[in-house]
């Protein structure tokens, strides 16, 4: 399968976001092997001065948030501003997972330029977040969702 035109391969800095992401479910999980639990899957944002932020899901039948949205709020709680790359790992060694169709139209919408670890048929993969929304519609929060525009998916990195 073709890749998105934005995805390479990982970086030494991405490389530690996933470990941070990793030890972070690792260490917090309270499902068993082949169990489902409340906090199964861990993620790690970078913000733009650097810093790293993790968080776990929160697993409930009402809509609990998935891990990429509770490292977001961290990330802001801590006043992080800017984030720059994101991925999440599943407990018990699943390694790195995509986006769910929620957190990619967050990400979307609130840091379009953020770039998403995932996996992909040739390993993992650094890929724009608009590269993984194909015509997609921003949502705002004045306004709410805006007319289409192509220039969103102009990929920055090429200028
Ligand atoms: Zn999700």
């Amino acid at each position: 399968m073709a890749l998105p035109p934005s995805a390479r391969d990982l970086t030494d800095d991405e490389r530690e976001l996933v470990e941070l992401a990793r030890n972070t479910i690792d260490a917090n999980t309270d499902a068993q092997p082949d169990e489902d639990g409340v906090h199964t899957m861990g993620a790690a944002v970078r913000a733009s001065d650097g810093r790293m932020f993790a968080g776990v899901n929160l697993y409930h039948f009402t809509g609990g948030p998935c891990a990429e949205l509770v490292a977001l709020g961290a990330a802001r709680a801590g006043g992080a501003r800017e984030i720059t790359t994101i991925v999440a790992v599943g407990n018990h060694g699943r390694g790195p997972v995509g986006p769910c169709g929620r957190d990619r139209q967050v990400l979307f919408d609130y840091y379009p330029t953020v770039q998403v670890i995932m996996p992909t048929d040739q390993g993992l993969r650094s890929v724009l977040i608009t590269d993984l929304m194909p015509l997609a519609a921003v949502w705002a929060v004045e306004g709410g969702t805006q007319p289409y525009n192509p220039a969103i998916f102009l990929d920055p990195s090429s200028g």
